[in-house]
């Protein structure tokens, strides 16, 4: 596996497999890998000639509260990961040399308002940073291909409208989240809970999935039930941020003509800001 620093070199071996006429796979990722990550690699060798991984704890997207310095930062690790999967080249630049002005001082992509909602209610400008360093790299990195996971499912939703609206020419494709055995949506940010936390975790998950078997019931009354679960994650110690069901595609409110639901929810235990989703078609 080829690791590239700099823009310039990594420009260089993207040319050359262009010029070989190699079809590109490119997976964006903060680094710390799990299996959830490794996942959206096989979908990558499966789907294209070469794959490319970028590891970047993109500064642009955490808010002044967040965890930007504390972020698992395990490089040494990760490239083995990705070196044993047969990865074909990983970017792994600093800050300096993504953002050689202050990072908050160029230009910045602006998606339109649903970034504010759900997670970007909490976590404003968010999405803006998310989309401005995937334009980044997708200009550099210059993939057929881009792999994003469902389990941050905002995310792939504004990435694909960022790729419609400004005409990147790249197919996204989105890849189921790879969960612990009892549930918990693998993440990075699991490693900041307590044990006693961690036992708490996979109740997310089962609230979501207690919401979707309703709506698989036909139940409609979807105020009604969001309540209950956002009051038994309450009683369990979650604060929970939003617990929502919108129109799978545009993040909207569901209308009644609405079959392809996602059920979203992000809540706290303790310092860990947990997310999940589920996704369904309902039979209407
Ligand atoms: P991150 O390193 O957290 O920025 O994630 C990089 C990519 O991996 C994103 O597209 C995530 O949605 C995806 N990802 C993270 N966790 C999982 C998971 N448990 N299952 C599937 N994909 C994931």
């Amino acid at each position: 596996m080829n690791i590239f620093s700099s823009i310039a070199s990594m420009r260089t071996e993207v040319n050359h497999w262009h010029h070989h006429g190699k079809t590109i796979a490119f997976i964006p990722t903060m680094g710390n890998l799990h299996a959830g990550h490794l996942s959206l690699v096989d979908k990558a060798k499966c789907l294209a000639d070469k794959t490319l991984v970028s590891i970047f704890v993109n500064p642009l997207q955490f808010g002044p509260t967040e965890d930007f310095a504390t972020y698992p930062r395990t490089l040494e690790a990760d490239q083995l990961l990705l070196e044993k999967h047969g990865v074909d080249a990983l970017f792994c630049p600093s800050i300096e040399e993504m953002y050689p002005q202050a990072h908050h001082m160029g230009v910045q992509v602006t998606l339109p308002c649903i970034a504010n909602d759900l997670c970007g209610k909490s976590r404003p400008g968010h999405f803006n940073g998310v989309a401005t360093i995937v334009a980044k790299l997708f200009h550099i990195t210059q993939p057929d291909i881009a792999i994003f996971g469902e389990k941050d499912y905002q995310q792939l939703c504004l990435i694909r409208q960022m790729v419609r609206d400004l005409n990147f020419p790249i197919n996204i494709i989105g890849v189921p989240t790879v969960r612990e055995t009892d549930g918990l949506a693998m993440s990075s940010r699991n490693q900041y809970l307590t044990s006693q936390e961690r036992k708490i975790a996979p109740l997310l998950h089962t609230q979501l999935k207690w919401m979707a078997d309703q709506i698989k019931a036909q139940s409609t009354n979807y105020d009604e039930f969001t309540e209950l679960a956002i009051q038994s994650l309450k009683s369990y110690g979650f604060q929970v941020d939003y617990i929502s069901i919108r129109a799978c595609d545009t993040l909207n409110l569901p209308s009644s003509q609405d079959t392809h639901l996602a059920i979203l929810g992000a809540a706290r235990l303790g310092n860990t800001r947990l997310i999940d989703n589920i996704l369904i078609h309902t039979n209407s």
